[in-house]
């Protein structure tokens, strides 16, 4: 067989297993540049393909490869310039600077959450845009990091779903850890604490120690930052603990600061005591942006990725996507990746069209089988495999995706995920929800990886 017959085969093999979309997405323009001693160079139009297809369709390659010609060992990618799009092409990135553009990603994917503090360090003021909908909160995160523990303590912050409550209070976290060495900092999710309790709770019916050691863990900490204390509602032995290390951490002048999507008044089944103990310092919230702001907000995230468009574009995406900062982020990196993949200056009609499934489709109703049906495709692996208690490698990441899917989509609680999917309890759920949170804020392929999911779960 010669190289474009070879080629031929294996994508057809390879179409067999993948879904339509990606195929067309990240197979069409490659090509067989070489193969020599077993080694199968294949050719890529761009550094965003090349990682995709080395990051998530090696293994089909390579496989499909082999069945048809057993000598083959490996399969590296190559960009070439010949395999990009015919059509005339404005402002394209040369090699040089393409490859310089995805080790910067891999350069960002490194730049982890710091495991002592829990901190992300890409949540900073510097990259917090304020307008009106979140002045007096971020006010008052500022003025908490110049009076630690003196002024507005606790410092309670609420608002609805990707508005920047996270993004706020780590960035008073990353702020005081880069002021001083010498502060202990904690951020926390009410989740992971509670369930961090509950472990020591059971061990410490045991050991004594263990329970003295959790105590004075957490009652050491000069400035604790709990995010989503709704989620301590219901929870009522957790709640004692809290109360009491709040009630420590409060006396000695450390400095607590608390988010939740709704003010403490509204948190259900929370203890009387701890309720007013978040209501007695400082209680800000975050509304909705106006459109000037999330224009802003737009503009500063292009401006961080080197990415341009016009003003009507920019308009058009904060027009149409008003209620969550988040979408906002999903929507430009989804013209990003429209761009990369095009390498053409976008136009407003494209733009209207790829982000037409974001903006016009109501969302399609989702459930426990199709998530599980979906990841499992996307990912070529069975849904027995899936959903069972086995400790594959393969399937691990897989598993995890789906268990964050049906937490953020369908909020569903974490024991039931845990039965669901792994059959696991409440506790490895969390951390596969948490694990994968984090991840997508630092790896934008993982973030990539979950949109084209969710797509696939919200439009066909
Ligand atoms: P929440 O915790 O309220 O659900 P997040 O803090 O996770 O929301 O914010 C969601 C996304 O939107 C994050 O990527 C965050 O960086 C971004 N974001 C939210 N508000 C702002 C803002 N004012 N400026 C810049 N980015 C923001
Ligand atoms: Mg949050």
């Amino acid at each position: 067989m010669d190289f474009n017959e070879l080629w031929k085969a294996a994508l057809g093999e390879i179409e067999l297993q993948i879904s339509k979309a990606n195929f067309k997405t990240w197979l069409q323009n490659t090509t067989i540049a070489d193969k020599k001693g077993g080694v199968v160079t294949i050719a890529v139009p761009n550094g965003f393909t090349k990682e995709w297809l080395q990051n998530k369709y090696h293994k089909f390659i390579l496989r499909s490869l082999r069945n048809l010609e057993s000598d083959v060992k490996e399969v590296i990618y190559q960009i070439s310039s010949q395999n990009q799009n015919k059509e005339p092409v404005k402002d394209k990135k040369s090699d040089k600077e393409e490859s310089l553009t995805i080790k910067k990603q891999l350069d960002f994917v490194e730049l982890n959450v710091d495991v002592i503090t829990n901190l992300n360090p890409r949540y900073t003021f510097d990259n917090f845009v304020v307008g009106s909908f979140n002045e007096l909160a971020h006010a008052a995160a500022l003025a908490v990091t110049q009076n630690l523990g003196r002024k507005y303590n606790p410092l309670f912050i609420y608002g609805g779903t990707g508005l920047g409550k996270t993004h706020l209070i780590q960035a008073i976290g990353n702020f005081v850890k880069n002021e001083s060495t010498n502060k202990k900092i904690k951020y926390i999710t009410s989740e992971r604490f509670a369930s961090d309790f509950i472990n020591t709770v059971r061990s410490g019916s045991l050991k004594q120690s263990e329970m003295d050691d959790f105590k004075r863990r957490w009652r050491e900490i000069d400035l604790l930052i709990i995010d989503d204390v709704q989620f301590f509602g219901g929870k009522e032995k957790t709640q004692e603990e809290f109360f009491h290390t709040f009630n420590i951490l409060h006396n000695a002048g450390k400095q607590i600061i608390l988010s939740s999507d709704r003010p403490p008044k509204s948190i259900q089944n929370l203890e009387e005591r701890l309720r007013s103990r978040f209501e007695g310092g400082m209680i800000a919230d975050i509304t909705y942006p106006d459109l000037e702001t999330r224009i802003a907000i737009l503009k500063t995230k292009a401006g961080e990725r080197s990415f341009q468009a016009s003003d009507e574009i920019f308009e058009y995406i904060a027009q149409n996507i008003k209620k969550n900062v988040r979408e906002l982020e999903g929507a430009l990196n989804r013209l990003i990746i429209h761009y990369r993949l095009n390498q053409k200056e976008l136009i407003i009609g494209e733009v209207k069209k790829s982000l037409n499934s974001i903006i016009n489709t109501p969302k399609k109703a989702t459930n426990l089988k199709s998530i599980i049906k979906t990841v499992a495709e996307f990912y070529d692996i069975s849904e027995k495999e899936l959903i069972e208690r086995s400790r594959k490698k393969e399937v691990v990441k897989p598993r995890q995706i789906a268990m964050y899917l049906l937490r953020e989509e369908l909020k569903s609680s974490f024991p039931f995920i845990g039965t669901k999917i792994g059959g696991r309890d409440h506790t490895t759920a969390i951390h596969a929800c948490e694990k994968i949170k984090n991840k997508i804020e630092s790896d934008s392929n993982l973030n990539d990886e979950i949109n084209l999911i969710k797509e696939k779960l919200y439009l066909i």
